[in-house]
């Protein structure tokens, strides 16, 4: 197939909002939720004369992030005005950083089940957000489908990091593995909550094909809105797929910006002209450069926590990749460590029932999760399934849960079996005849007339016994 010879090239431009208290310039509370246009002042409202200070906290936030993704931390970085007309962006600009930024070039490794990929990082640089466009009533949608927009300057002047990455991407698959990770390392450092359905982790997708064995790259297209991994995964498909089309039909891929569709998963373009690339970029007169010093980046670098990278790998020998990856991207990897017994067991039950329960890992206290795990076989299902959800409660105990053992009374399951067997004596006389799947369906009715009560290896004895006889 002609598709085996594409190459798939990928880099990302990733928005993260810092949970600082106060914005980017200005003392206002950052609050994006709160009522509307609750938290602005002179500064974010671009009043003439208001002077802007930069957010120590923020410079802080954005210096652990670049040591975190190996960048190389600039001594004078600065910052500078990014001229562009829009109604979110009250100044007529967007204080942002241009050919200095705070955090230049870097490498993340991300593991992968056949070896590590190490993406570059091109820069991250810290800006202020802009306010919030709010369309309402008409079709809704972008502007043109509705009747009106309003604009919430909450979120005006809120700190933004830009993480820039090379095309160093090759698959949709790695793109969302990257992210999983880089999300996993923000939420670590405690920068941000880094949640796509919020908004305050945002990611645009470029892309491109090129044959295998090409050196150079082909022209890019970007793709904007999209808010789960999944969809940007899909997205990006979606694209490739686009583009090989292209090429293959002997055309030629020019460089376009599309808006992800969640509802159809389809990839509308933007208008051509509705991203001309003239900033004319100066550097800000009003804000001095940032000087971070050395103590405060050995200090950053001194505090960075083991990365999730690295701990998949050190689970890897005794879990297995997809173990592994898993309980570190969902962050339950630390309630693994302290949770006591069989450690596949315990991974397999913090991935399915734990996960499924929708129970916080960091609420969970390992030693009573470790001895609901060990007595897993021994207590009734519904029970189990019970305890596990509300293992994360305040104060929980597994002990309640443990003494209702599972029944396995013989004295007490022999006469019921007797019956569902008198009651089905057609399957039994199946079962007889060598269709011997019917097991599960006689144990189904034990548990059925036990609550889910019964021991299923007493059950399933018993029952084996009883229609061999
Ligand atoms: P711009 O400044 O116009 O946004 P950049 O060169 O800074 O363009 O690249 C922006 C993003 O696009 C980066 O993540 C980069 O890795 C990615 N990129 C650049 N060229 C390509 C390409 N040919 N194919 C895929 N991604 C690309
Ligand atoms: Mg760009
Ligand atoms: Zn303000």
């Amino acid at each position: 197939m002609a598709g085996l010879s594409w190459e798939p090239v990928i880099g990302l431009e990733i928005h993260v909002q810092l949970k600082t208290r106060t914005k980017m310039f200005c003392a206002c509370e950052v609050a994006y939720f709160d009522t509307p246009n609750s938290h602005t002042c002179p500064v974010c409202l671009a009043h003439p004369g208001a002077l802007p200070v930069a957010n120590a906290k923020a410079i802080e936030y954005t210096v652990k992030l670049g040591l975190a993704l190996g960048c190389e931390i600039a001594p004078r970085a600065l910052f500078h005005r990014k001229n562009y007309f829009y109604p979110d962006l009250p100044k007529g600009y967007q204080i942002s950083q241009y050919d200095v930024p705070l955090c230049g070039k870097g490498a993340f490794t991300v593991p992968e089940p056949e070896g590590d990929r190490v993406v570059g990082i091109t820069r991250a640089h810290l800006e202020e957000d802009a306010a919030k466009n709010v369309h309402v009533g008409g079709t809704g949608g972008r502007i043109g489908g509705a009747a009106h927009t309003n604009v919430d300057f909450n979120r005006g002047g809120t700190p933004l990091v830009e993480i820039v990455t090379e095309p160093d991407l090759r698959s949709s698959d790695e793109a969302k593995r990257f992210l999983q990770l880089l999300r996993r390392t923000i939420v670590e450092l405690g920068i941000s909550d880094a949640e796509m359905e919020k908004g305050t982790l945002r990611v645009d997708a470029n892309v491109s094909v090129r044959e295998r064995g090409e050196t150079g790259y082909r022209t890019r297209a970007e793709l904007k809105n999209m808010n789960s991994f999944n969809f940007i995964a899909r997205g990006i498909d979606a694209e490739i797929e686009r583009q090989i089309g292209v090429w293959e039909g002997g055309g030629e891929v020019v460089q376009q910006t599309f808006d992800f569709d969640a509802a159809t998963g389809k990839l509308t373009p933007r208008r051509a002209k509705e991203e001309a690339d003239d900033y004319r970029y100066f550097p800000e007169p009003d804000l001095v450069p940032v000087e971070p010093s050395a103590e405060l980046v050995e200090r950053a670098r001194a505090e960075l926590p083991e990365l999730p990278g690295t701990r998949v790998r050190r689970l890897e020998p005794e879990l297995g990749f997809d173990l592994a990856e898993g309980l570190v991207a969902s962050g339950r990897d630390r309630l693994f460590a302290r949770t006591p017994g069989d450690r596949r067991a315990v991974a397999n039950v913090l991935m399915n029932e734990l996960a499924g329960a929708g129970v916080d890992p960091d609420a969970v206290d390992g030693d009573e999760l470790g001895k609901l795990i060990e007595a897993r076989n021994r207590v009734p299902r519904p029970v189990f399934a019970d305890a596990i959800a509300r293992s994360g409660d305040e104060g929980f105990s597994a002990d309640p849960f443990l003494a209702e053992e599972a029944t396995s009374d013989v004295a007490e399951l022999g006469p019921l079996i007797d019956e569902i067997l008198a009651a089905n004596a057609g399957q039994v006389a199946a079962y007889r005849s060598g269709k011997e799947g019917l097991l599960g369906f006689f144990v189904g009715q034990v548990m059925k007339r036990t609550d889910g009560k019964a021991d299923p290896r007493v059950v399933n004895e018993l029952l084996r016994a009883k229609l061999s006889a």
